[in-house]
């Protein structure tokens, strides 16, 4: 018999759902949670910028956040743990072109629930205060290297917002553990070598200190390193999820001058940058589409001077006055085919499950996906949510989802 029935890799907000959401459903078994770090979500989860929205191209992400954000607003009352949950919207600001098909699309969030309003030049200034919609004020050569346009509208959310990713980790963790009584563990600062694999059936975990682990089922939660670990398991090809790791930046600066700019939704305008207040300071980020995949998540204050901090002076007048204060680089785990999460039970390995691919939407997507992803543990399948869809099989069956709206 083996030790556990259930081992879960991974310390993050995923891996902290899947035991919440078990212990909630009553999973009748014992579950060890492994994490190499000394602590709980020091990987992706520590490092997200924490939004979430349901403005999104694809019915099922649609369908997994607006589900979530129901649930992140519960959180603090069902769990008893703050998450700084935070409904201040989204804003997406937009040029004609993009704005035109925006509404164009506007019948599609409607029949999938979601909520959007479109707003106007002046609308969209009165959001957030002092932002310059025209370019009338950029000097033109300085325009030819940027290429801005007037924004001519908004598609705005007000669904959406943000929240702190690791707070909601840790409270899941809690209650989690304390849902089993004692029938669930973490330990810390145990790494996983690769799972072990005997005639396409997972039996048990090697650890990198020597020793085995055996359990029923395993849940791979662990991340932009989930194929490192399926690679050392002996898994290749098209049973990889096709996720590679990018390092994506988020730079706080000093809050403009600006009355009223400590309110602002999160704003995405020109080149993709995006900001929103983080207490008293300024959020900044844009993912850089020249990243090579890799695991280096060293920041680089010369790509938020070049690629950022140009649009940001021009959009927001006192922005030339604010300081790089600090920043941080962490990894996406980012589904270089159609940017959606790759989930569920592995079809050629039994008893093999996973979640990676999130793409950066991965902490918004957490009560979803860790409620799923138990419903197939405890009773076999899905109910609440069907996210068969999102499984590898779309790859290999050539039925990708993709997802055009990623930051
Ligand atoms: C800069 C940035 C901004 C982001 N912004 C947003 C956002 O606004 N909204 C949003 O929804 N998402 C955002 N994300 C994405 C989000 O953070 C992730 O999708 C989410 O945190 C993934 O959670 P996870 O639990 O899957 O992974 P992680 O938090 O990375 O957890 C995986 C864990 O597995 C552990 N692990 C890995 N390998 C092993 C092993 N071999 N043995 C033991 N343990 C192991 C790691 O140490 C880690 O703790 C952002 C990410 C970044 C980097």
């Amino acid at each position: 018999m083996p030790d556990y029935d259930l081992i879960i890799i991974g310390g993050g907000i995923i891996g902290g759902s899947v035991l919440y959401h078990l212990a909630q459903l009553g999973y009748p078994g014992r579950v060890l949670v492994l994490e190499r770090e000394d602590a709980l979500s020091k990987g992706s989860t520590a490092l997200s910028a924490g939004g979430f929205r349901n403005i999104w191209t694809t019915p099922i992400n649609m369908r997994l956040t607006s589900y979530s954000i129901k649930k992140l607003a519960a959180f603090q009352d069902e769990l008893r743990f703050p998450i700084g949950f935070d409904q201040r919207g989204y804003l997406f600001c937009q040029y004609e072109e993009n704005f035109e098909s925006a509404k164009a699309y506007g019948a599609e969030w409607a029949r999938n629930g979601v909520a959007i309003e479109f707003l106007d030049a002046k609308e969209v200034e009165a959001k957030v205060p002092g932002l310059r919609a025209g370019i009338d004020h950029i000097d033109p050569e300085v325009n030819e290297i940027l290429q801005m346009k007037p924004i001519a509208g908004g598609v705005f959310g007000p669904e959406c917002g943000s929240f702190d990713p690791s707070a909601a980790a840790q409270g899941y963790f809690e209650r989690g553990l304390e849902g089993f009584d004692g029938r669930a563990e973490l330990r810390l600062n145990a790494t996983v070598k690769k799972l072990r694999i005997v005639d396409g059936k997972y039996r048990g975990v090697e650890m990198a200190d020597g020793s085995l682990i055996e359990s029923e089922k395993i849940v791979v939660a662990a991340g932009a390193w989930t194929n490192q670990l399926l690679e050392a398991s002996g898994l290749s090809g098209e049973d990889l999820p096709p996720v590679i790791p990018l390092n994506r930046m988020l730079f706080i600066t000093n809050m403009p001058p600006i009355e009223g700019f400590e309110r602002i939704p999160m704003t995405i305008i020109d080149n993709g940058v995006y900001f929103r207040p983080e207490g008293p300071n300024l959020m900044i980020g844009r993912a850089d589409p020249n990243t090579p995949p890799g695991f280096d998540t060293t920041p680089d204050a010369k790509y938020y001077e070049e690629q950022i901090n140009y649009y940001m002076q021009e959009r927001i007048p006192g922005m030339e006055r604010c300081r790089l204060m600090s920043m941080w680089g962490g990894l996406y785990d980012t589904n270089d085919v159609d940017h959606n999460a790759v989930l569920g039970e592995h079809p050629h390995v039994d008893n093999l499950i996973f979640a990676t691919g999130f793409s950066g939407h991965g902490a918004m997507e957490s009560p979803a996906a860790g409620l799923a992803l138990s419903e197939l543990l405890h009773y076999g399948e899905y109910r609440t949510l069907d996210i068969t869809p999102l499984s590898i099989r779309r790859f290999w069956e050539n039925k990708p989802i993709h997802e055009t709206i990623v930051i």
